[in-house]
């Protein structure tokens, strides 16, 4: 008789309910991001804590016995969801914008697997993960149980205004379904999410033979780059994930504040995030080159809505990074200062939410030759962008940029 499998456990929280695996032949999974038991206490989620070894583990969502992933059983209850203990009534069909499905994700789940190599389900690094460090397992049970509250992470204090004549611009990357932006001079610079996404896969990225302009762009300044996170959603981080060279180029990592995702407290970057709790008033990079950081405040919170959206400002041109906080949502913010963002008069935006539907209400005003970048790709289940969003930033007067097949990460000049 064979010896019996080691059984082995993790302690997570739910990351993404309908996801994909980072396979070639992506499939679809339910992603948690967990710790090991040494390390799931209160302890190791402290401000003070140094971090902990974060681990990814993507569930089969066939064997698993969740919901298929694709459209009409999403959100639907599954009565053999007996490994799963899930109450999938909770969730429904877009989890990220709404506020219920948003809340279930705080819980956390102790998952008991095996190695096994024909196993469908994977664990892997969260961070630095290569795909020669991926394990095939086979998940034997998810059951909830009360896990530790992580503690805020320490405050971000940001630059001094900064009279040196440097000239910034604003970039946008062509990165898939993902999201990626960065303001730069000549020494310094800001990376405002750092996601990509189909048809840019974690295969092709870490193969590395593909142009990558955010690299060249950076790995050139002399000075720190900062980076913020507008929300926690995987698809505006997952090239931190991917790649090492990113990180190590980063002097802090700025987060809003309660972000669920636990992956900021891996030890390698948990001593270098900070987080943002409140909107940061208007400040000077340069002469005439301002940058605003809002921290939102909805008044239903999704995994959307809640986060940081960015203005950057150069000789009285504006260009807005809403992450996927719609217009619509801008306008429903408890800040005043975010509400009234739709009101100004653009001459960049960064569409939210990849195009999707809801971005096609309360488009704001463009510039004369004003430009919208959609930051979509080839992704079947969103469909991003759609075609109400392209057309509403038309008549908005924008003209409109998407590349929904990326062959490289190739910059747009925005401002
Ligand atoms: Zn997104
Ligand atoms: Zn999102």
């Amino acid at each position: 008789m064979p010896p019996k499998k080691e059984e082995l456990a993790l302690y997570c929280k739910l990351e993404q309910l309908f996801a994909f695996t980072d396979f070639e032949e992506p499939t679809p999974c339910i992603r948690f991001i967990g710790v090991r038991d040494e390390d799931f206490n209160e302890q190791s989620f402290t401000q003070g804590s140094d971090g902990v070894a974060t681990f990814v583990v993507d569930v089969d969502a066939s064997t698993s016995k969740a919901p298929e992933s694709t459209e009409p059983s999403r959100g639907q209850s599954n009565p053999n969801s007996d490994l799963l203990q899930i109450d999938w009534n909770k969730f429904c069909e877009t989890p990220e914008d709404c506020k219920t499905c948003t809340e279930a994700s705080g819980l956390w789940y102790k998952i008991t697997y095996n190695i096994d190599p024909r196993g469908s389900s994977s664990t892997y690094a969260t961070f630095g993960a290569t795909a020669g460090t991926t394990q095939s397992i086979q998940v034997l049970a998810i059951s909830s149980l009360p896990g530790p509250t992580p503690a805020p992470f320490r405050p971000y204090t940001r630059r001094p205004d900064s009279a040196l004549q440097r000239t910034y611009s604003l970039l946008a990357f062509e990165v898939g379904q993902g999201m990626c932006n960065l303001i730069c001079s000549d020494v310094d610079g800001y990376i405002f999410d750092a996601g990509a996404g189909t048809p840019i896969t974690k295969a092709k990225y870490v193969s590395g033979f593909m142009r990558h302009d955010l690299h060249d762009q950076i790995q050139r300044l002399p000075e720190a780059v900062e980076f913020f996170l507008s929300h926690g959603d995987q698809d505006h981080w997952r090239m931190l994930a991917w790649d090492d060279r990113l990180i190590n180029k980063i002097s802090i990592f700025v987060v809003p504040s309660g972000m669920k995702s636990i992956a900021f407290f891996d030890v390698k970057v948990k001593p270098r995030v900070r987080e943002l709790s409140s909107h940061l008033p208007k400040w000077q990079l340069a002469p005439q080159t301002y940058l605003s950081v809002y921290r939102t405040r909805p008044p239903q919170k999704t995994s959307n809505n809640d986060g940081l959206i960015a203005v950057f400002e150069r000789d009285g041109e504006k260009a807005i990074l809403p992450g996927d906080c719609t217009y619509k949502e801008m306008r429903k913010d408890l800040d005043p200062g975010v509400s009234n963002l739709p009101s100004n008069v653009y001459k960049a935006v960064v569409v939210p939410h990849h195009g999707d539907k809801e971005s096609s209400y309360d488009v704001p005003p463009s510039q004369a030759n004003g430009i919208a970048f959609f930051s979509a790709g080839n992704h079947p289940t969103f469909n991003h962008p759609r075609p109400e969003s392209e057309a509403a930033h038309k008549i908005s007067g924008f003209s409109n940029h998407v590349n929904k097949i990326p062959a490289h990460i190739q910059k747009i000049v925005l401002l």
